[in-house]
């Protein structure tokens, strides 16, 4: 059950609310490529805005490690933020300092600035408690609605619920609703594809999500680790060798809890990671040796087309192959395909399987896509997020 405070639970007329976004945008020089985090921050903007708050509005953008440089300034941010809302979002040179201070003290009611990047202090990915109180000084309430960044305890994140009343926005509230909701009370069956480079990364997801669903369906290099723990002749895929006896264990805690654990019958393969040699298809247990399993191959991707035509409720992590190779984009254009034209509850999330899709063209066809990659994932393995926990209860 989802019971942190929201924006509405909060009088929020008259006072200045600093609001942490995420704003990390990708950039091409000063051009916002994908404006997309910014839309899905409009909603609480506009909200604390039309209701009288001051807001402050923050973000990291970038790595810039610690201190300030220009290329991850939030220029552009503010432009684009003045552009969707129709008027002049003002932006303080700095962070904490004396521009911040006095553009935020000037600040009318419904007015909106931005302060720099976060991360322009090398105290804010240290949640060092002085950086949070200063941050937090600029304000009277906190609000949270980075949800891409709330699976990180930083002082912008986290640190700042200390010093003031903390309550989420609707972003952070949409994306626990619908994946709380999917873990909690499924529509059955309930299907998890899981893909990506390593099964390291998704041990945590798979051990929560067998207590969970029906069925789980494992892509990407990460099913190569798994054939091989049962015997498979994987050729030069990638390989978790570490990973073999904990393969084998997932394997035999879902027969335990009776779910279907899918792994590819067969695969693309060749003999360098590359767009350029030779395709074969084969069965995925007798990868020749000289050659690596790039993608599932097209039986694999009926399977599992199959499967998510049957289900009621999909949650999807990770691509099927190396998408971003026209060769090994099959799979996972084959799912998002069957995800697009079925009326199941669809939920991606974020990252690399996010971006295949929108790249793909079926962004719009799908329930929700997380705005969070690595948020989403420990949402999925059951982890409490720092940027959540910090928040009031109601
Ligand atoms: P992840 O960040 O764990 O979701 O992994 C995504 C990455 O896994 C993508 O960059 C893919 O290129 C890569 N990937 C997927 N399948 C394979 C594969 N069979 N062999 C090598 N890399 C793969």
């Amino acid at each position: 059950m989802f019971n942190k405070k929201s924006v509405e639970d909060i009088k929020v007329s008259g006072k200045k609310v600093l609001v942490r976004c995420d704003f990390n945008v990708p950039l091409d020089g000063e051009t916002i490529t994908d404006p997309k985090r910014i839309v899905e921050a409009l909603p609480t903007i506009k909200y604390l805005s039309s209701n009288g708050a001051k807001v402050i509005l923050c973000s990291h953008l970038g790595r810039p490690k610690g201190e300030f440089n220009a290329k991850y300034s939030l220029k552009p941010v503010a432009a684009k933020l003045s552009e969707l809302l129709g008027k002049e979002i003002a932006i303080a040179s700095d962070v904490i300092g004396e521009d911040a201070q006095a553009k935020a003290a000037a600040l009318k009611d419904g007015d909106i600035m931005l302060i720099e990047n976060v991360r322009f202090h090398k105290e804010e990915e240290k949640n060092d408690p002085a950086f949070a109180k200063a941050l937090a000084s600029l304000a009277e309430i906190y609000v949270n609605d980075a949800f891409g960044t709330a699976h990180r305890a930083h002082a912008s994140t986290a640190g700042v619920a200390d010093y003031l009343p903390a309550v989420c926005g609707y972003l952070i509230q949409k994306e626990i609703k619908i994946m709380g909701d999917a873990l909690e009370a499924p529509q059955r069956p309930f299907v998890a594809i899981l893909g990506g480079a390593k099964v390291s990364d998704k041990i945590g997801v798979i051990n929560n999500l067998l207590e969970k669903v029906d069925t789980i369906i494992i892509g990407g290099a990460m099913a190569y680790t798994f054939k091989k723990a049962m015997g498979g002749k994987i050729g030069i895929s990638l390989c978790e060798e570490d990973k073999l006896d904990l393969a084998l264990s997932l394997v035999k805690k879902a027969e335990e809890k009776g779910v279907k654990f899918l792994l590819p019958v067969d695969s693309k393969a060749t003999t360098a990671f590359s767009n350029d040699t030779p395709v074969i298809v084969c069965d995925s247990d007798s990868i020749p040796d000289n050659y690596m399993g790039l993608d599932i191959g097209p039986k694999a991707a009926e399977e599992y087309s199959n499967a998510v035509k049957d289900a009621k409720t999909v949650i999807w992590n990770g691509p099927m192959g190396v998408c971003e190779f026209s060769n090994y984009e099959g799979g996972t254009r084959a799912i998002a395909e069957a995800l697009a034209s079925s009326d199941c509850t669809s939920i991606i999330g974020g990252g690399d399987s996010a971006a295949a899709v929108e790249k793909l063209g079926y962004a719009d066809k799908i329930t929700h896509i997380s705005t969070g990659g690595g948020a989403s994932l420990e949402f999925l393995e059951g982890l409490e997020l720092p940027g959540i926990a910090c928040l009031n209860n109601k």
